[in-house]
């Protein structure tokens, strides 16, 4: 209802999928729909009026954009309540401003009134985001409440959003183009030693370009501001060579690495530490997903108003019996 098919099919790896993947039948509704999983995976863990922000790399830009989507299309299909009195006549005048900021509402044959004023305006809602929506809404915005709502993801990028394997590919552990925390320094001075670097530089006397080159990616990711300019501007002005901008990128790693490997060796030596570290963190987790499955059943379905609806009707029958 509120993800159309379209904006499954255009998902970029969607699409790339198809063109790739040969000998697996795709046509399955867990390969297509896989970004509605994605979207209450990230959104089930956010908090209320708390900004959302998922950590990801670049090619994942694409996914986060279309959870935003399909959560500003469910905020604005169910979070979005319309006063009354914009059907009924009470509020006319403010109706008919609202129609000049939004448009006018298209009538919809064999529906009322009532329903079409409250489609146009979720519809416009949808379009531009419920934050959106309720800011131009202006001095009218007590004609609309949003009793419960979902965060809108949003991205958080580092300054390398992009880190290439060792071959200057994605960096995948199934390309086998990775550096695992467990590797010995020894693998990883043999590893980087025949990384890929500008294609362009053929000879020790070209000049490079470090913007292309993979290498001059991870300088960023582990390296000093010192050695990153030396990296830099020894390329530029073929001023060093490859091997050595390596072995220093390599040196810089290692160095990165070693605290970073040594816990993981403390609790490869206290697995029961580790399943005391999941079983918190899933307690909290749980703990925000109840809180946000309620939000959205409140929207969906009106729980508390359908209670607090019987629980009158129960006063009432009880008062009529006394
Ligand atoms: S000098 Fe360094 S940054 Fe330049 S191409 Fe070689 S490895 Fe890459």
């Amino acid at each position: 209802m509120v993800t159309p098919l379209s904006w499954l099919e255009r998902v970029p790896t969607y699409k790339e999928a198809f063109e790739n993947v040969k000998d697996k039948d795709l046509h399955t509704y867990g390969f297509l729909g896989y970004p509605c999983l994605q979207t209450a995976d990230i959104v089930i863990y956010s908090e209320q009026a708390v900004p959302l922000f998922v950590p990801v790399g670049e090619d994942q830009v694409s996914h986060v954009e279309l959870s935003r989507e399909i959560v500003r299309s469910f905020n604005g299909h169910f979070c979005l309540v319309v006063s009354e009195a914009l059907w009924d006549g009470a509020a006319a005048d403010d109706y008919r401003a609202l129609q000049e900021i939004f448009g006018t509402a298209p009538g919809l044959r064999d529906e009322s009134f009532a329903t079409n004023v409250q489609r146009f305006f979720k519809l416009r809602a949808r379009e531009m985001g419920i934050e959106n929506f309720l800011e131009k809404t202006g001095k009218y915005s007590k004609h609309f409440s949003r009793p419960s709502a979902l965060s809108e993801p949003g991205v958080m990028l580092t300054k390398t959003p992009r880190i290439p394997g060792l071959d200057g590919r994605k960096m995948s552990k199934s390309y086998g183009n990775a550096i695992t925390l467990s590797e010995s320094d020894d693998d990883i001075r043999k590893k980087t030693k025949v990384m890929v670097t500008d294609p362009a530089r053929k000879r020790r006397s070209d000049p490079g370009n470090p913007d292309v080159c993979p290498v001059y990616d991870w300088h960023k990711l582990f390296s000093t501001p010192d050695t990153l300019q030396w990296a830099a501007e020894g390329c530029r002005t073929a001023g060093i060579g490859c091997i050595e901008c390596k072995a220093k990128m390599a040196d810089h790693l290692i160095t990165w690495i070693a605290p970073v490997r040594e816990r993981r060796l403390q609790y490869e030596k206290h697995p029961a530490r580790v399943l005391e570290v999941i079983d918190d963190g899933s307690q909290r987790a749980r703990r925000v997903a109840q809180q946000t499955i309620g939000r959205v059943r409140e929207a969906v379905f009106g729980w508390e108003k359908k209670r607090t609806e019987i629980r009158n009707s129960t006063t009432e029958i009880h008062d009529t019996h006394d």
